[in-house]
């Protein structure tokens, strides 16, 4: 448990959240601000910042705890589809330093966009391709 963390609080139950679901490693609840009815965050119980530090078992818990909310969000909200999103780091939007994984309903009359997309230039993807090839462990 992190000092000043608000999700290590909702996960010792200081502070109140509307739970949807609950196992050994890993909770889910509503988030407070929906961009939709049913906006669900699932989070491991310890804490982690984010995907950066998270170990790789502890990651798999989360993983799959977001299948079942995922489909559980899409047919108890009668959503169409849902979004699973998760920002890491302030560069990213990530506000809450407890790593959370963002479940959103989606409904195709929602209005909600998609990011805006680029281009690579000539050779450019290959470029960054290698860069990340050469950053993997
Ligand atoms: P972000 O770190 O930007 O991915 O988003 C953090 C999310 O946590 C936001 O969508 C907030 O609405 C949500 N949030 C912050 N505090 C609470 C809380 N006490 N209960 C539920 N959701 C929260």
């Amino acid at each position: 448990m992190e000092k000043d963390c608000v999700f290590c609080k909702i996960v010792s139950g200081e502070i109140p959240s509307t739970k949807i679901y609950e196992d050994e490693n890993t909770l889910a609840f509503l988030d407070i601000r929906p961009v939709n009815p049913g906006h669900t965050l699932v989070i491991p119980k310890e804490h982690y910042r984010n995907i950066l530090d998270i170990p790789e078992d502890e990651w798999e818990h989360v993983a799959k705890t977001a299948r079942i909310v995922a489909r559980a969000v899409k047919a108890g909200a009668g959503a169409e589809g849902v979004n699973v999103s998760s920002s890491h780091e302030p560069s990213a939007g990530q506000e809450v330093f407890h790593l959370h994984l963002h479940i959103i309903p989606r409904f195709s009359s929602d209005g909600l966009k998609h990011w805006p997309q680029g281009a690579y230039k000539e050779g450019e993807a290959q470029m960054v391709a290698e860069k990340i090839k050469n950053a993997l462990p």
